[in-house]
């Protein structure tokens, strides 16, 4: 359950749903909220802050973050407002000509519904780039290892872009793995897990949020990510697809291959 206060925060930011200050305390002005944000969302409205509330308001703050990384902000997709959430949203409405509040409100959604995408360009699925493998003939996908210093054997997964969750499984060369159908209709897939990923099939994910930990389940010989892109019903060079953002970090033996956006 997130802290009152990051309930406050992320009420605020989302369509001003609390408008007090953000103390942690619990009044009515916090039980409003709880019960204008059920209404708005289609939630039982009891003003009770239970499970469905918490997710669904970690839920809203993900796909307003996910938004915000499609117009080239590079926002970690964790649904907790801080700085950084307030800080884009403040940018981005400077750069729309909309009143500058930090508030994700009607119209902040418009212009992030409207406006053309800046950034359709997937992002690398780990935040320390290390290519082990490259795409060929016999292996139709890209390795990514891991470093001791970032994160180390069990580094984060994020999905390279926003999509659905359409496979979450285990097979005995895949290991435990997850393939996300982005709406484009390509699909992309990130193998060998540490452990089953905690996204149920049908999830809807943003770019940059987190799938799961980098391991070396099924076909494999030691902790990486092998990481497929399918285009058209084939699968592609992933280098060719895959940008590094401002805040990834690239192996020094990797920084030739790469492109960054
Ligand atoms: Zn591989």
């Amino acid at each position: 359950m997130l802290s009152v206060k990051q309930r406050q925060l992320n009420l605020r930011t989302y369509y001003y749903f609390y408008t007090g200050n953000i103390d942690g305390i619990e009044g009515t002005l916090t039980k409003n909220a709880y019960r204008n944000f059920q209404k708005y969302t289609g939630l039982t409205i009891d003003g009770i802050y239970g499970k469905n509330t918490n997710n669904k308001l970690i839920e809203v703050i993900k796909n307003l973050q996910g938004k915000l990384n499609n117009k080239g902000y590079n926002l970690v997709v964790d649904g907790l407002v801080g700085t950084n959430t307030i800080n884009a949203i403040k940018d981005f409405q400077r750069k729309n000509s909309l009143s500058v509040d930090g508030i994700a409100g009607s119209n902040t959604y418009k212009k992030l519904n409207d406006t053309p995408i800046v950034s359709t360009k997937y992002r690398f699925p780990v935040n320390y780039i290390y290519v082990t493998q490259e795409y060929k003939s016999s292996h139709l996908a890209l390795d990514l290892g891991w470093g001791t210093n970032y994160g180390g054997k069990n580094q984060p997964i994020y999905a390279c872009y926003e999509g659905t969750v359409i496979i979450n499984s285990y097979a005995s060369d895949a290991g435990n793995y997850v393939a996300i159908r982005h709406d484009n209709g390509d699909i992309s897939r990130y193998l060998h897990l540490n452990s089953r990923s905690h996204l149920s099939v049908g999830t809807r994910v943003q770019k940059g949020e987190n799938i799961g930990a980098m391991g070396t389940t099924g076909r494999s010989t030691g902790n990486h990510l092998h990481f497929d892109l399918t285009k058209n019903g084939s699968r592609v060079n992933p280098l060719d697809y895959l940008y590094v953002y401002a805040d990834q970090i690239v192996s020094t033996n990797s920084k030739n291959l790469v492109r960054y956006i």
